[in-house]
């Protein structure tokens, strides 16, 4: 049975008071368009092909023939579109078919060299740059490929690749957790590998890191064991390789205990942060979860900082209820929404984050001895916080959206590049909607984007959905990643393609390296993207 969220009635009285206060404020906007939950996914009208190298999506139209090989695949779409979740890159391919067994992926190979096409790989499709699609290709859509079992003893779980951090929470929840993952839990495990995706667990480190073996498909239709013990070049390429090396299966992953954490958050300055986080966060073992927000308030704009910390505490037995779905996500909507028309309402929500949202929190695990509890401590399962998909980020709003960015910057460059990051928003008039400040590790994979101790810095930026709008969302892109890389830093590869092939090299030296070894591992070229086919012809092999 359900539980009823402790404090609920509290939580009611303040979502009424901030609605109340949101309607007010919003006064003559249309708040239902801003809170309105989406039909179907968000597919822009193309604005512009320069951008990530698209084609005129308007100009294939796709006769599937009717060889053997077609009747064995379940087709979801023949011909017609795809976009993914910038809404800025709807392609032309031949067609989407799903998978839901190796066997559906080698009948997929079969047709695909039939017809002389290439292959995309799909996941949740919340890359922002063509990276799971491409001109003509026939996609698989991954997402129904996601079975799962667990073995106990040793903490592993096998997962199919399609399967989301979400489905997997449902899994292990109420005993055990996902030790790495993103942020939120929208996302496949296999895009989730692809791209070496990191999160909240700021000593976990990446999903690359927690993999133990998976089993991946070659373009021959060969399925070979990868892991650090066998075939490590191809695991090292696999992990952050964008689906070009070979369609991963499934992957025997570390699982964690579902520890109980005692919430808590603190307000600061940026400047103290990296003090801080040396002589305080570093060090507490007991620190299980870890990120920060930076203000997106235009009067404390990248200074004022909120600190979110999630300490592991032993409270013996304790009722940890079952996992529910974010609450309040109209307003949540509306409130993000909102802060996108200017100064004013993007103060709001960065007063409500401070003020409001502690009010909101639900403290759902409650001890069984009171003895043993944290007194008025705010407690939840680790599987909580994690189990977040973002409802409230999708909307109807068909004329703008809303592009991620990450960069990754050495621990000893945190303040500068924020300095740096301020100028340009401010001298560019950025609608900065979001910064998060996560903890970063080395990394040991192929493609790295952490070669050292990182500090990641992801924002959310808002545009219209026009040409001048993604022109000037490629410049700002530019002027960050030229800031990154002064700093020693680098730029994470699965958002939009506005970087140059110089930037790309500068960022990634191993770039080169890592498109010839695809020519290898992948001769005829079969896996494909928009991101490998823009950028492998514009950067040397060598
Ligand atoms: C709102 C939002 C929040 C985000 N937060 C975070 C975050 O906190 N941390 C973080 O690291 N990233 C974050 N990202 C980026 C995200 O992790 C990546 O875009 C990730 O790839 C998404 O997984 P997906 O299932 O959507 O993959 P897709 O976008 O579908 O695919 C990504 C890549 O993986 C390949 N791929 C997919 N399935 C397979 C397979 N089975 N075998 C081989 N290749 C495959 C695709 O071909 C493609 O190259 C965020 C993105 C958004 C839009």
């Amino acid at each position: 049975m359900k539980q009823e969220p402790v404090k609920s009635k509290r939580k009611n009285k303040v979502i009424a008071s901030i609605a109340v206060a949101s309607l007010l404020a919003g006064g003559a906007y249309e708040v239902n368009t801003l809170s309105a939950e989406p039909v179907g996914e968000k597919d822009c009208e193309p604005v512009s092909s320069t951008g990530n190298g698209l084609p005129d999506p308007n100009t294939i139209t796709v006769q599937v023939d009717a060889l053997p090989a077609s009747a064995l695949l379940t087709w979801r779409q023949k011909g017609g579109t795809i976009n993914d979740a910038s809404c800025l890159d709807r392609t032309s391919v031949h067609g989407i078919v799903e998978v839901k067994s190796a066997e559906d992926v080698a009948n997929a190979i079969t047709y695909a060299k039939q017809n002389r096409l290439k292959i995309s790989m799909a996941g949740a499709r919340h890359s922002m740059g063509g990276q799971a699609f491409y001109r003509n290709a026939l996609v698989l859509d991954m997402t129904k490929f996601n079975k799962m079992s667990l073995d106990e003893e040793n903490m592993i779980l096998t997962v199919e690749s399609g399967a989301t951090w979400h489905d997997i929470q449902s899994f292990l929840h109420p005993k055990y957790a996902v030790k790495a993952m993103q942020s939120t839990d929208i996302f496949t495990v296999g895009g989730s590998i692809s791209v070496n995706a990191h999160g909240m667990d700021h000593q976990a480190g990446s999903v690359g890191g927690t993999i133990r073996s998976m089993h991946v498909m070659l373009a021959d239709g060969t399925i070979v064991e990868v892991s650090r013990e066998q075939n490590p070049e191809l695991f090292e390429l696999v992990v952050g390789g964008y689906g070009l090396f070979g369609v991963i299966l499934d992957v025997n992953i570390d699982i964690v205990n579902n520890d109980v954490y005692k919430t808590e958050r603190r307000i600061l300055s940026y400047q103290d942060f990296p003090r801080i986080f040396e002589n305080d966060i570093l060090p507490n073992e007991n620190l299980g979860l870890f990120y920060g927000h930076l203000s997106t308030a235009r009067s404390s704009l990248l200074d004022e900082m909120i600190l979110y910390e999630y300490t592991r505490v032993d409270i013996g037995e304790a009722d940890v209820p079952p996992l529910g779905e974010v609450s309040g996500i109209g307003l949540r909507r509306f409130v993000f929404n909102f802060s996108k028309l200017g100064r004013i309402p993007m103060d709001i929500k960065w007063l409500a984050e401070k003020y409001v949202e502690p009010k909101m929190e639900s403290c759902t695990v409650v001890p069984r001895t009171q003895a043993m509890s944290e007194g008025e401590a705010c407690l939840v399962s680790r599987n909580e916080p994690m189990h977040d998909s973002v409802p409230y980020l999708r909307n109807n709003l068909k004329k703008e959206t809303d592009i991620l960015h990450e960069y990754f910057i050495p621990r000893e460059q945190f303040i500068p590049f924020v300095d740096g990051l301020r100028r340009v928003i401010q001298e560019r008039d950025v609608n900065l909607l979001n910064a998060s400040v996560r903890v970063i590790h080395p990394e040991d994979n192929f493609l790295n984007y952490a070669p050292g101790e990182m500090f990641s810095i992801v924002l959310y930026i808002n545009q219209p959905v026009t040409a001048e709008g993604s022109g000037k969302m490629a410049e700002v892109t530019r002027e960050l990643i030229d800031l990154t890389i002064d700093l020693n830093g680098r730029f994470f590869l699965p958002y939009q393609l506005y970087y140059t092939p110089e930037q790309l090299e500068r960022s990634y030296p191993e770039i080169g390296e890592f498109f010839a070894a695809k020519d290898v591992y992948d001769p005829e070229g079969i896996f494909t993207n928009t991101f490998y086919e823009k950028y492998s012809r514009l950067v040397s092999k060598e």
